[in-house]
């Protein structure tokens, strides 16, 4: 490994030993950079990697709210402010038990390369919180009410504000953090600054927000698909597909996939995963988009109602379908293993296109790499909804708003930019088809100088 690399890496390993999510982002983004860092002496001369590693600010606060039975809970909040150099901190609020420091600092990492990619002026930050909407205080099986995670938001943005803005940095959603959460957060920013601006995105359209918005990130991930199958002059037209998640990005994911003609045989969700082995249909889907969104129940309960799907308790999407042609894990990180790679390699699987932020471990990473099937990282193929975050804080500001077809046809252009731009970087380095290495290293080069020029 080049020593310049290692030593950064040795380092980071020692500073943050606690933090194993993080420690996997950097080293994945790490041992890419090699070509780029040799064939540019400066970038060490002026301890870049040292700088991106580091974020410029991290803020954990304390979140008291009131249930509803009257008691006082606390939970902990947190913002990574992980670098500005190329525009104001952009990336998502999680809601979710699982979240700490090291879960929230791994995205907002991935998050500064990710935005870098989409070709729009955005920093990378990343927040939310250990709040668990799906699990009341106080009544067994229940979920929190409406008014707890109202209450809960508003509480979550009276320390956040001060922290934020449309110029300095604009948190949007992530997982558990829909249209609902972002209202109240976006209602009690209102009241507290005095001030109407874009400073979330994902905002009902009622006030602010942009048409497509609740769609790119599932339907830019297959976008992207579609881009790295043309390079084979190829399409979707016919293949069957494996989602996981039927949450926004795997709902969307799906729906795009739909419409463009290929079979989506399942989907999943912490219950576990619905299997149908003549697809899945647009009428079941959107029973399922209603199920997540407005009755919030879990597909075990769908799948009661739906016979043409089977259910599989506590499995993933991975190992259901005895002929796969592409998979998009769109759920969470490291929920696809290397035991699932192989199964889905075994059964037929020639394109991954990573919806999620890090689905695959690596060692899933190595199996698809070795096997030179296409693989699109999370952070190249679901930058649809963080740039189309970008373009709704370019409506804010235009105090204008734009039609679904403009919207949709940006996206596009983005997702072939983004996919042109890791192509190519990988070409220029002696690795062409590697998506990982291509994205790593043109959405570091753009940060990276633009540190650069603006000095230590
Ligand atoms: P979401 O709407 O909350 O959906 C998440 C899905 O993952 C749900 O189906 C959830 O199941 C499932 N899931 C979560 N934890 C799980 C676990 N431990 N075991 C099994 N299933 C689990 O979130 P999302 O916005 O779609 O985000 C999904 C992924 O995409 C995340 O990695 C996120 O960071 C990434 N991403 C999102 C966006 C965006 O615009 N939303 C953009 C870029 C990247 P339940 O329904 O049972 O909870």
């Amino acid at each position: 490994m080049n020593k310049y690399i290692a030593s950064v890496l040795a380092d980071v390993k020692a500073k943050n030993a606690d933090q194993p999510e993080f420690l996997q982002a950097v080293e994945e983004v790490l041992t890419t950079l090699a070509p780029v860092i040799e064939a540019n002496p400066a970038y060490q001369a002026n301890a870049i990697l040292e700088r991106i590693v580091e974020p410029e600010r991290t803020i954990i606060f304390r979140v008291p709210w009131i249930d509803d039975k009257g008691i006082v809970r606390v939970n902990r909040g947190y913002r990574v402010q992980f670098n500005s150099a190329i525009g104001p901190y952009k990336g998502g609020l999680r809601f979710d038990p699982s979240v700490n420091l090291s879960v929230l600092k791994f995205l907002g990492f991935e998050q500064v390369f990710k935005n870098s990619l989409t070709t729009l002026p955005m920093g990378g930050g990343k927040g939310g919180s250990d709040f668990n909407p799906k699990v009341s205080p106080h009544t067994p099986g229940k979920r929190c009410s409406d008014r707890e995670v109202m209450r809960f938001c508003q509480s979550f943005m009276t320390e956040l504000f001060r922290h934020i803005g449309a110029d300095t940095d604009v948190p949007a959603g992530d997982m558990n953090v829909g249209g609902r959460e972002i209202g109240y957060l976006f209602g009690q920013y209102r009241k507290i600054a005095n001030e109407f601006t874009g400073v979330l995105t994902g905002k009902g359209l009622s006030f602010g927000g942009s048409l497509v918005r609740p769609e790119a990130t599932g339907y830019g991930d297959v976008y992207f698909a579609s881009n790295m199958l043309a390079m084979r002059g190829d399409t979707l037209e016919g293949k069957r597909c494996v989602v996981s998640g039927s949450g926004n990005v795997a709902t969307y994911a799906a729906e795009k996939l739909m419409q463009l003609g290929a079979k989506v045989l399942t989907l999943s969700d912490r219950s576990g995963a619905i299997y149908a082995k003549d697809g899945i249909t647009p009428k079941m889907l959107k029973d399922v988009m209603r199920l997540k969104t407005v009755t919030r129940g879990e597909l075990a309960d769908f799948a009661k109602k739906t016979k043409a799907v089977k259910f599989f308790k506590g499995a993933n999407s991975w190992q259901l379908a005895d002929k796969v042609d592409c998979a998009f894990p769109c759920a969470r990180q490291n929920e696809l293993n290397g035991k699932d790679a192989a199964y889905l390699l075994k059964h037929g699987c020639v394109l991954v296109g990573e919806g999620a932020n890090m689905p695959s471990t690596p060692d899933a990473i190595a199996a698809f790499a070795k096997a030179k099937i296409m693989f699109s990282p999370g952070k190249a193929s679901n930058a649809g909804g963080v740039a189309t975050s970008g373009l709704e804080m370019s409506q804010n500001s235009e105090r204008l708003s734009w039609t679904a077809e403009e919207v949709d046809t940006k996206l596009k252009g983005i997702m072939k930019a983004i996919h042109d731009n890791a192509w190519n970087a990988a070409e220029k380095y002696g690795h062409k088809g590697d998506y990982v290495m291509g994205a790593n290293i043109a959405g570091f080069t753009k940060v990276a100088d633009a540190m650069l020029a603006q000095g230590i």
